[in-house]
């Protein structure tokens, strides 16, 4: 090749590299800042390493399609938690993704309250993990449910040996490098079995994480009038996208970048309902729905957030 050609095609090179630097520069800093659709949530990251929920470093949340339900499973620095596990028909599916990203035991399981569609499949997770800790909300006597699912609860957790814990606002313990804050229910004065959910909001490095369970619009008063700081980029929307659940001072309160909704293809409630869509899409475009995207993961490393669907 003649010099002067060489010195061309030296040149076209350096061009090439410095534009895919560039472009790569560009695509990094996008995947950073909102890596949604393109990286990779817990799942991908734990076969990528080849490894198990164990070693994950960071926060990892997968929220489980299980129908008209809530489900959702956090690993931080090696602990892991389970929020809720759907009705008893999806023990199978539940049990089946912890042991796919390699859990055998759970450090702790939060039952939000006691209706069938969270509690449903708790009895199973619990004979099949053993978790150390179970979390659930304190309960009037009068109101402690005559129902299959709970009394298939208890049997579970006096047969584990787990330990008991029913938390008040303010109560914090730590999952691995994260902080999980009790902030409701606030009052127990109250009928509705679903303003007892427990509301907790998991803090990692700069980011933060609400689940609601099926908190009402009575519940979300409360917590907000309590002053308890709630500001999340992750809000696991109330109660399936249901319009007595995410009113607008709560709403206000939390600012939700990212959204996530539990909810069953074609459930018979109407969730989600149209309203509740409409108030979040207020705070973000980024609203992930269970029965369109299959299960939600969610990884952070206390910095950014990225976001993987199913489907
Ligand atoms: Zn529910």
């Amino acid at each position: 090749m003649a010099e002067k050609t060489r010195g061309k095609a030296k040149r076209i090179i350096i061009a090439a590299v410095a534009a895919a630097l560039l472009i790569a520069a560009v695509f990094g800093l996008w995947y950073i800042i909102d890596g949604d659709g393109v990286f990779s949530g817990l799942e991908n990251t734990l076969q990528s390493s080849g490894s198990s929920a164990a070693d994950l470093e960071g926060i990892g949340i997968t929220c489980l399609d299980v129908g008209q339900g809530d489900c959702s499973f956090i690993v931080c620095d090696g602990r892991t938690m389970l929020i809720d596990a759907g009705e008893s028909v999806y023990s199978e599916r539940v049990i089946g993704y912890l042991r796919s990203v390699g859990v055998k035991k759970l450090d702790y399981v939060v039952c939000s309250h006691f209706h069938s569609d969270h509690i449903g499949s708790m009895s199973a997770v619990i004979d099949e993990f053993t978790p150390s800790t179970v979390i659930m909300p304190s309960v009037p006597p009068e109101l402690i449910p005559d129902t299959a699912a709970y009394g298939s609860l208890i049997r579970s957790v006096d047969d584990c040996g787990a330990g008991i814990i029913t938390p008040l606002p303010g109560d914090s313990f730590e999952l691995g490098g994260a902080q999980v804050v009790t902030v409701g229910p606030v009052n127990e004065l109250t009928d509705n079995h679903n303003d007892l959910s427990l509301v907790m909001k998991i803090k990692y490095g700069k980011r933060s994480f609400l689940f609601t369970g099926d908190a009402e619009e009575r519940e979300e008063t409360d917590i907000v009038n309590s002053g308890a700081d709630i500001r999340s980029d992750v809000l696991k929307v109330g109660h399936h996208g249901s319009s007595s659940s995410s009113s607008p001072g709560f709403l206000s309160a939390i600012s939700p970048v990212y959204c996530i909704i539990s909810v069953g293809a074609g459930n018979d409630y109407g969730h989600p309902h149209e309203a509740v869509l409409n108030a979040l899409s207020s705070f973000t475009d980024k609203i992930y729905r269970t029965d369109i995207c299959g299960n939600v993961y969610l990884y952070s490393d206390g910095e950014s957030i990225t976001v993987k669907l199913d489907k």
